[in-house]
Formats: structure tokens, sequence, C-alpha cells
């Protein structure tokens, strides 16, 4: 009898902003790594939401740069710019019940709050129960107490969303459609089950766990890999000039990678290439080998 598999979607999400780095491929591959290991799909979603930070020039260097590690997606590539009705259509509904409330704070009225956990001020609930607000942007009605969730390598996670970011945005007062809201909409719309991305991300779950209920959406897996540091301790990003992945340096770069997520390869399999480093990581890929990690 053949063992039946689990379902298994998973997905890579960047953002265009700038090409791939070490510190994305790492949450890249750990992605990849982890749905292919369990036979499942791997989905590619190019998150250009957030048009005027986001290139159509770095989305296409970003697909070329996967295509030279070897790590190949399932179906069409998704992208968020095309996307809007689907989350306008989410907002509507969440408005609809009294989920989502219109915000007409400025910048300036927040200054003086504390910063969150994503660097965004907490929101006092100003405009929470105002009936004669002017819009600017939209915000969850974020209810009081712990959202917690079972990461497969942090474990018990609890943030007290209320305490800690306030009503979060959902649609941004620039008109475009927040990160929170998109990134919800789309997993529950292309059937991921199971996130693999950077800790980074850690406390944007519960707020999209909150979004999902009020939605009524499943909530997928979450697996949270550590990120890489640079030199002064800081995370790799564009902010700090991580260098951009090069397609001739693909190879060391997966090894490098797969070192990092404790899956050093030997050297004889480095050598025989990137099909043969690539299907050694899928055979022996298991996340413990990260939980383990000091
Ligand atoms: N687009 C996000 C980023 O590049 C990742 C979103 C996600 O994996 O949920 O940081």
């Amino acid at each position: 009898m053949v063992a039946e598999h689990r379902l298994y979607v998973g997905r890579f999400a960047p953002s265009p902003t700038g090409p791939l780095h070490k510190g994305s491929l790492v949450a890249a591959l750990a992605s990849w790594l982890d749905a292919r290991a369990a036979g499942g799909r791997w989905l590619l979603r190019i998150e250009d939401v957030d048009e005027p930070r986001c290139s159509p020039e770095a989305a296409d260097t970003i697909l070329r740069q996967l295509d030279a590690l070897g790590l190949h997606w399932d179906g069409e590539v998704v992208w968020q710019s095309r996307r809007t009705a689907l989350y306008r259509a989410a907002l509507e509904r969440l408005a609809a019940q009294g989920d989502a409330y219109g915000c007409a704070c400025t910048r300036r009225d927040l200054e003086s709050q504390p910063l969150a956990s994503d660097g965004a001020r907490r929101y006092p609930g100003t405009c929470r129960d105002r009936a004669d607000v002017r819009p600017r942007a939209w915000r969850l009605r974020v209810p009081v107490g712990e959202v917690a969730f079972d990461d497969a390598l942090c474990g018990r996670v609890a943030i007290d969303v209320a305490a800690d970011s306030g009503d979060f945005v959902l649609w941004r007062a620039d008109g475009y459609c927040a990160y929170q809201l998109a990134v919800v909409v789309d997993d529950a719309d292309q059937g991921v089950t199971d996130v693999v991305r950077g800790a980074d991300l850690l406390t944007s779950t519960p707020r999209q766990i909150l979004v999902q209920r009020a939605l009524g959406l499943p909530q997928p897996r979450y697996a949270h890999v550590p990120v890489v540091l640079d030199a002064q301790g800081e995370k790799l990003s564009k902010q700090t000039r991580a260098p951009a992945l090069e397609p001739a340096d693909a190879l060391t770069d997966l090894a490098e990678a797969l070192t990092f997520l404790r899956h050093p390869p030997p050297t004889d399999v480095v050598a025989s290439g990137r099909e043969d480093l690539l299907a050694w990581a899928v055979q022996r890929w298991t996340l413990a080998a990260l939980s383990r990690a000091t």
C-alpha cells in the first residue's frame, strides 16, 4: 500500500523591493525543501502590493535568481498588484461585519504613541467608535487578550496584539492594501497549508491569525526559520546593503544556505553540482535539525 501524503502547499512570497540576497535565499530554500521533502507543491507569489516600494525589474531579477538556484515553482507566478479586487472584497466583508473600521488619523496624530514590534505606531483606538469619520485608512478591530499558535520551530508563541500594535492597518491611507490583509487573503486563496519563512515575521503571525479568524479562513501551519545576520548583528536586508545573489555563485550560495539551515552538505555532493546537491538536501531535510539549533 502506498503511504498517503498529507496535502502540502508551501509558498515563497518575496517583496520585489530589491534582488534576493543570502538572507532571502535561506527563507526561500527552507520553504522549498520543506515542500519538496513532503512531496508537496511550492508556489511563488510576488508581493508587489506596496507598489511605490517595488519594481518590475527587481521582480524579474528574483525570478532569474530562483531559476539559477534550481528552486523551481509550481504553476503560474501570482502577482499581488493584480489582485486588488480580491483584497477589496475581503476588506468590505470585514467592514460589513464590524471587524474593520475607517480611521481618519494622520501620522502626526500618532507620533507620540509607542512603537509596536513591526515598527509602526501602536494605535490607541481613536477612531474605533466614531461614526463621523472620513476614512483615510482601515483598521482591524483587535480583540483584547493573547493570540497564540504553535510554531514548528519556535514552539508556542503568544502575543497580545491589542497591547502590541492595537488595531493595525488593513488598508493604507495611500490607497494600497496592507501586507497583513493581502498575505492572509492570498495564502487562503492559494490553498497554502504550510508557511515557512524568516523569524523576522514571527510577530506578524498573530496579526494574520486574527484576520484569518475574522474572515473564517483556515490557519496554515507555521515554521519561522532563523534569520541571517551580518557582522554587526543586523538582519541582512536591502537597507543593510546585503549584496545580490549572483547566478554564477548559485552552487556555493546553496551550500552555504544549507549549512546555515543545519544541513551541511559533504564536499563531494557539492562538487557533483546543483541538481545533486538539491536532491541530497530534499532527501535529508528535516525542520527538527533547526529546532535543535542552539
Ligand atoms: N513579502 C514578505 C517579505 O518579503 C514575506 C511575506 C511572507 O512570507 O509572509 O518579507
